[in-house]
């Protein structure tokens, strides 16, 4: 068993890191100065996107995609019940309706048969998470967006530098959201981005951002002077620090190392895997590339003596910090108290009660992913039937 506790996910900073900090400390402006401009222009072209809005976080990135999409009171949004809360939470923000729509049981992403069966004339947009890294089926979900006249929203908190067919993920549909949170790819502490094609979408996201308020001339319906601003909408302060958008910059010219690293890790459970018979490994689909934020492995309950609670808390005794994710959104006790009660996504439920997400995170040694499995393999082997 490990000495030291090994957690599911953790940020990798360097001394260029810390330099990059400090330079922005030492500078004329912690916020609002030409650090944003820069870590917006990088990203954007890391992805292939026209436009980037750097934001204080993957949480805010949402609700601002979900305002510039124009969601409000009456409107509903697709999105799956195998999430993070904030994908679901940012429509009930801007009055809309989240509405669940049950996953693909070997993707684990949301399933366009059953984002059908849940459009109304009511439907506004569809929020896609691309689950663990791995792709949603982003054709099939724009040809739905397309027949009903939907914006699709991508929440890629787990997905930069994933791929789908020939592209990045964020350059795709609408919008595409991000997340910096230290857990992530790369980190700005707390942070977001989110990524378009569509200026005026661009302008809203701008606006939102900034308590609603523009200096430019060409929005304003007035210009009284130099002095001169507007309020044209009703925003936030969701803005990034220069001091936050100097660390993402210099994170995000080692996304690359990153993302080979933990696919290099994710290659070595399945490999490491393959044979065991209460474990399924994350199938993986053809069009994609994961981008491995989370590496997710099913129990074979039926091959079990115990149940998944018995294995997680002996794995926590083995020191190796597994974790679930996710808790379907609905299940939530805001969700069955405000209208959700009767909700029910059978493979949703289904995989919430056999999953557990291992470690993995770029700065893990090789020895780290061996006492990973090795404490995999003994757990199971142990409780076997
Ligand atoms: C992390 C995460 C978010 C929220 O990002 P924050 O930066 O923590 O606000 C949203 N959606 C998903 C799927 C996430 O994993």
């Amino acid at each position: 068993m490990r000495e030291n506790y090994l957690p599911y996910g953790k940020q990798w900073l360097d001394e260029d890191d810390i330099n990059a900090v400090v330079e922005v400390l030492k500078s004329d402006y912690l916020t609002t100065g030409p650090k944003i401009a820069e870590f917006e222009k990088a990203f954007a072209q890391y992805v292939n996107a026209k436009f980037a809005v750097a934001i204080s976080n993957g949480t805010a990135a949402l609700h601002a995609a979900c305002y510039a999409a124009g969601i409000q009171a009456g409107d509903e949004v697709i999105t799956t019940p195998i999430t993070f809360a904030a994908s679901a939470n940012a429509v009930l923000y801007c009055g809309g309706t989240p509405i669940f729509a049950d996953i693909d049981a070997a993707t684990y992403n949301i399933d366009p048969v059953e984002i059908r069966k849940k459009i109304t004339d009511r439907t506004k947009a569809i929020i896609p998470v691309h689950f663990t890294g791995q792709p949603c089926d982003m054709d099939e979900v724009g040809r739905i967006a397309k027949e009903y006249n939907l914006l699709v929203i991508e929440d890629a908190a787990h997905a930069v530098g994933a791929e789908y067919k020939d592209r990045l993920i964020g350059c795709i549909s609408d919008m595409t959201t991000f997340s910096f949170h230290p857990v992530k790819h790369i980190t700005t502490g707390e942070g977001g981005m989110i990524t378009t094609n569509n200026e005026a979408l661009y302008q809203k996201l701008l606006l939102f951002r900034s308590h609603g308020i523009t200096r430019d001339k060409n929005l304003m319906l007035d210009c009284q002077g130099p002095w001169y601003y507007e309020q044209l909408e009703l925003g936030y302060n969701y803005r990034m620090t220069d001091i936050q958008a100097a660390l993402g910059l210099s994170q995000l010219s080692k996304l690359d190392k990153f993302l080979q690293r933990r696919r290099e890790i994710a290659a070595t459970y399945t490999e490491a895997f393959k044979d065991m018979a209460a474990l399924i490994t994350p199938f993986q689909q053809d069009s994609g590339n994961s981008s491995w934020h989370l590496y997710v492995i099913q129990l074979g309950l039926e091959k079990l003596r115990c149940g998944r609670k018995e294995v997680f808390e002996e794995l926590l005794q083995e020191n190796i910090g597994v974790n679930v994710h996710y808790i379907p959104v609905y299940k939530h006790p805001y969700y069955q108290q405000n209208g959700y009660q009767d909700v029910q996504c059978g493979h949703s439920e289904r995989l919430y009660n056999r999953i557990i997400s291992l470690p993995i995170f770029p700065k893990m040694t090789d020895q780290d992913v061996q006492d990973v499995i090795e404490s995999v393999k003994k757990v199971l082997e142990r409780n076997e039937q």
